[in-house]
């Protein structure tokens, strides 16, 4: 998110958090491909298989069954896992997006979305903590930024340094002089949000299984089937959200342009009693200041005051053994709170997780179809920014797919170079 969170940034470039606050590369290229292919229902009677139960791959299924599809939804290991880039406790939803008007239409958009399936279920899934940006000066992209977001009817205020001082006095705010606060974002609760969704979607006639799919292979222009755990399942079209694992599932045609990297994620325990690290004293927020990008979210339901640095770890396979965070991280980590959060700097760790990107080269989603196969799409490039725009996802992979929407050049295969 908060590297994300800063706007969308290429993996290549070393990230800093100017860059991020920067304005988006335009997109050269343009959607591949035919239109959609005719709704043809195989054998197995499966209008679309959707391989991968995270927030795109759910609300994509969510949004084709929606439209009168028949679709099966796959996961190997479940919905919003543990190693799943969705799998974590919470994920920031907020609109500053550098002006990005893409970007913040769609979370904008996707924030009703998530309210509403909130309405529908009783367990909460969205926390309106406020979600506040920092900055260390004022410029025009900030200012473009909250007109962009006013125009849409988003809450967002801007503050000085001294405003934001006097109202979180447990922030030190030295070198900060801007502030902008969004009210009515916070936190989605990342984990249960998408095992809801694909609750509804099985509730409202979708089905969901267990079952690793295995690499798929054809020599022919669109795939015939799926195999998986000794099963073969066939459907019209086939998507394929395996959000860090689609470089180990199409080597050739993702492999490079989507580079996991490995991200650490701590909790800390505030003293006893003091609820000043907790909403609605503290808000979730984003660093714009740090060269790291360090942002974190107030004690949701108890867990602990959230950090993380936005800063790209190193490479990682989702499949690696070891998801322990480092003494390394730990120590900056403490360093960092010591700086803004001092009062937490030598708080106990309450807990951690590890998890990890999906960095595409341009920052930007990476949704296409698959260049051989007409029925078959790979949809993720999350580059730590995707989880908030789940619902728009959905909604704009069911157009591509349905022949109704049209292409975001920027996501396309052509728009992501390939890392060596
Ligand atoms: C630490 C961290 C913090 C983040 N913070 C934010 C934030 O604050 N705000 C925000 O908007 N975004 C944030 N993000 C980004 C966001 O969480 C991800 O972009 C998003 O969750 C990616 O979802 P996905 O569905 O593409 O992938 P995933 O959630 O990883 O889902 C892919 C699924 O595919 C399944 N799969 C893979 N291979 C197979 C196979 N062969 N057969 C069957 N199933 C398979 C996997 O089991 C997995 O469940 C953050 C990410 C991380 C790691």
């Amino acid at each position: 998110m908060a590297r994300r969170d800063g706007g969308p940034t290429p993996f290549a470039a070393p990230v800093s958090r100017r860059l991020l606050l920067g304005g988006l590369a335009t997109a050269g290229a343009l959607a591949t491909g035919a239109p959609a292919m005719a709704q043809v229902r195989q054998a197995g009677g499966w209008d679309v298989i959707v391989v991968g139960a995270g927030v795109f791959g759910a609300w994509t299924a969510w949004n084709l069954q929606r439209q009168g599809q028949k679709v099966l939804l796959l996961d190997a290991w479940g919905a919003g896992h543990a190693r799943s880039s969705s799998g974590g406790e919470t994920r920031l939803i907020r609109t500053e997006y550098a002006a990005n008007a893409l970007y913040t239409r769609w979370a904008w958009e996707s924030l009703a979305e998530w309210h509403d399936l909130a309405r529908r279920h009783e367990s909460p899934i969205f926390q309106e903590v406020g979600a506040l940006y920092f900055y260390p000066q004022d410029s025009a992209k900030i200012d473009e930024s909250i007109a962009l977001q006013r125009s849409l009817g988003i809450p967002i205020e801007k503050l000085t340094g001294a405003q934001m001082a006097k109202r979180w006095p447990q922030i030190d705010f030295d070198g900060l002089t801007v502030g902008v606060m969004q009210p009515t974002m916070g936190a989605l609760m990342a984990r249960r949000s998408v095992q809801t969704l694909v609750a509804d979607f099985v509730k409202a006639g979708g089905s969901f299984r267990t079952l690793a799919v295995d690499t798929p292979r054809s020599d022919r222009v669109s795939l015939g089937a799926i195999t998986g755990n000794g099963e073969t399942l066939q459907a019209g079209q086939y998507v394929f959200a395996c959000g860090p694992w689609l470089p180990k599932l199409f080597p050739e045609v993702v492999g490079g342009r989507i580079v996991p990297t490995r991200q650490e994620v701590f909790y800390f325990a505030p003293e006893p009693g003091d609820d000043r690290f907790a909403a609605p004293h503290m808000p979730a927020w984003v660093d714009a200041g740090d060269p790291d990008l360090h942002y974190g979210f107030p004690d949701i339901e108890a867990r602990g005051f959230k950090i993380a640095l936005d800063g790209h770890g190193p490479k990682y396979d989702p499949d690696g053994t070891d998801r322990r965070i480092t003494d390394q991280g730990l120590a900056d980590v403490r360093a960092y709170l010591a700086k803004r959060f001092p009062a937490l700097a030598k708080r106990p760790l309450a807990a951690s997780e590890v998890c990890q990107y999906e960095n595409s080269d341009n920052g930007h989603m990476l949704v296409d179809r698959h260049p051989q196969w007409s029925n078959c799409w790979i949809v993720g490039g999350g580059t730590g920014h995707g989880f908030k725009h789940g619902p728009a996802m959905g909604r704009y992979v069911a157009g591509l797919l349905l022949g109704t929407g049209k292409a975001e050049p920027d996501f396309t295969l052509a728009a992501h170079k390939v890392h060596g």
